[in-house]
């Protein structure tokens, strides 16, 4: 017997969940790509998704993933031979740094490890050590879905700053844009990437490069612009072909309105407290689970997790065993571990990670933290029991009006 029939759960860091809304505006036959509503609709995206990013910059949008867009904004920002520092707090802060490399520049990297956050004070030593301000861009993530930690952006540019360096300072939001509180241009962000599969519920395919003015004049000497990922262009779109350099991504862009008006509707600090509220939920249940056995967070602190997406460690192979279990048996695929040894090696097996970023509710968070209680159950992996108890609890607290506040940075914004 298969209990997996019905709607399949895929709960990994993204891509995420698409609503029907989104699916159904894709639903359409091919539209006229040089006139009429495509063309509205594509330039109405443009202010909408800066209330997003909290900006009043400039947009460059791609049809790209997440790995177009670390190529498409250091094309844009760095000449060959340049000067580049990165942020590490996980696998996707050593992918930008590594596109970096392969693209010409001079990577120095500051590693800070996969359980702990971007120390403010090192990259400041570093900024202050670099007296000839060579270092042309200091990138960061914002989220590293692989650990699953958040960063303090406001506190790195505060570092960058302290240290009177002029450097461009660039951040990944992947994986936060629409799920974890950021404010670009509060927080000092010169140039800011997201792609459309996760916060912003979209299939993937479609990417985002933000730029300030200072970005931008800082880029127009780099000398790896191509004609294709130059921002130039897209930036001072008119017609779509302007806008993406060729065809537009025609029903992408049907979805994403739909998405982005679901995310204004619902209200931005709404959608943010959303998300802490169900991963708070999580939380609970992992905090009650973990008192036995040996489960436990790779971010022990709570106030450096992401809320989008959870990095969990079982030891042995249990993270891949449960894995196997849930969607073999459940219809549930939670996500694989990333950057802890090879993939398949011993190391890798004993992690896995829960994605709940996008379009996600308290049932569906209810539905996996009793599904993740029933895999304990059948792989006889140690836990205390309680955990589903524990993460409705938390929740009626919530429905309750005691929603969890989403503090901006104690650092942001004095
Ligand atoms: C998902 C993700 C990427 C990579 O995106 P792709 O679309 O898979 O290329 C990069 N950075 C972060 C933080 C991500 O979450």
């Amino acid at each position: 017997m298969t209990l997996a029939n019905g709607r399949h759960y895929l709960a990994i860091p993204g891509p995420s969940v698409i609503p029907d809304p989104v699916l159904q505006a894709m639903h359409r036959p091919a539209p006229n790509i040089y006139t009429g509503e495509l063309l509205d609709l594509t330039h109405s995206l443009v202010p909408d998704l800066n209330r997003i990013a909290g900006t009043t910059g400039n947009l460059a949008m791609y049809i790209t993933n997440g790995h177009g867009l670390w190529e498409a904004s250091l094309t844009n920002m760095i000449s060959r031979g340049d000067r580049v520092l990165v942020c590490v707090t996980g696998n996707f802060g050593h992918g930008w740094a590594g596109v970096a490399q392969a693209l010409g520049a001079q990577v120095e990297v500051i590693d800070f490890g996969t359980r702990a956050p971007v120390d403010a004070a090192r990259l400041e030593e570093a900024l202050r050590a670099d007296t000839g301000h060579e270092i042309r861009a200091v990138l960061g993530v914002h989220v590293d879905t692989a650990t699953s930690v958040r960063n303090d952006i406001a506190a790195m540019r505060r570092a960058i700053d302290a240290a009177g360096h002029p450097a461009v300072f660039a951040v990944d939001c992947i994986a936060s844009l629409g799920c974890d509180r950021f404010e670009m241009d509060a927080w000092g962000v010169d140039v800011m990437l997201t792609a459309s599969q996760k916060g912003l519920m979209t299939p993937p395919g479609m990417g985002f490069v933000w730029f300030s003015e200072k970005a931008r004049a800082a880029g127009e000497t780099a000398n790896m612009r191509t004609p294709y990922w130059d921002w130039t262009m897209r930036a001072r779109a008119e017609q779509l072909y302007q806008f993406f350099d060729g065809t537009p991504p025609t029903h992408h862009l049907y979805g994403l309105r739909q998405a982005v008006t679901m995310i204004l509707e619902e209200g931005l600090e709404n959608v943010w407290s959303r998300h802490a509220t169900l991963a708070g939920a999580y939380w609970a249940a992992i905090d009650t689970w973990g008192q036995e056995g040996r489960l436990s967070f790779n971010i022990a602190d709570p106030a450096h997790r992401s809320n989008a997406v959870t990095t969990l460690s079982l030891g042995g192979n249990d993270g891949t065993r449960l894995r196997d279990w849930l969607t073999g048996h459940l219809g549930i695929t939670l996500g694989i571990s990333l950057g802890f040894g090879e993939m398949g090696s011993a190391e890798a097996d004993g992690y896995f990670r829960i994605g709940h970023m996008g379009h996600v509710n308290a049932h569906m968070v209810l539905g996996i933290v009793g599904a993740m209680e029933t895999a304990f159950a059948a792989l006889d992996i140690p836990h205390r029991t309680g955990g589903s108890v524990a993460a409705a609890q938390f929740l009626a607290t919530a429905a309750a009006g005691e929603t969890v506040p989403v503090a901006a940075p104690a650092s942001c914004c004095a």
